[in-house]
């Protein structure tokens, strides 16, 4: 019993031969089948967006501050700064103001348009006071009739 299994390990039969002949010219060789569904696979799915650029449907991304031109909020009360009210300087409105907050620079807008930079306010302040922006607005004109302005 030994001894033939020795033997028929020591010679491979003439079946097992030809399979280990097949299989050593196989060797290296991609079948045609899989270099075709590489090729599909390519073909039909385009390369993935790079991570983040879609993560979220537009509707739901938040604009970062910096993407957005500016930013305004209303100011129905007086408005006092270093103990002194601020007057608009076209009209002497002292109250019902829009707040601009764009480039760093803080503009104070009147009931009838007049703006003013306002050097004592800065971006910080506006940050203080503002609340998270309830809409955007393609354009500067948009966001004043959103306010009612
Ligand atoms: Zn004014």
């Amino acid at each position: 019993m030994f001894h033939r299994i020795r033997r028929r390990a020591a010679e491979p039969s003439e079946a097992e031969r030809r399979f280990f002949e097949r299989a050593m010219q196989m060797d290296g060789q991609v079948p045609p089948e899989v270099e075709r569904m590489r090729a599909e696979l390519q073909n039909a799915a385009p390369a993935p967006a790079p991570a983040g650029d879609d993560f979220l449907p537009p509707e739901l991304r938040v604009p970062s501050h910096d993407q957005l031109d500016g930013r305004m909020m209303p100011w129905p009360q007086p408005l006092a700064l270093d103990g002194e009210l601020v007057t608009c300087t076209g009209c002497g409105a002292y109250r019902d103001w829009l707040i601009l907050s764009t480039r760093d620079q803080i503009w104070l807008r009147c009931r009838a348009g007049h703006q003013h930079h306002e050097t004592r306010l800065d971006t910080a302040w506006y940050n203080r006071h503002a609340g998270p922006a309830d809409a955007t607005h393609a354009t500067f004109e948009d966001c004043l009739r959103h306010l009612g302005h």
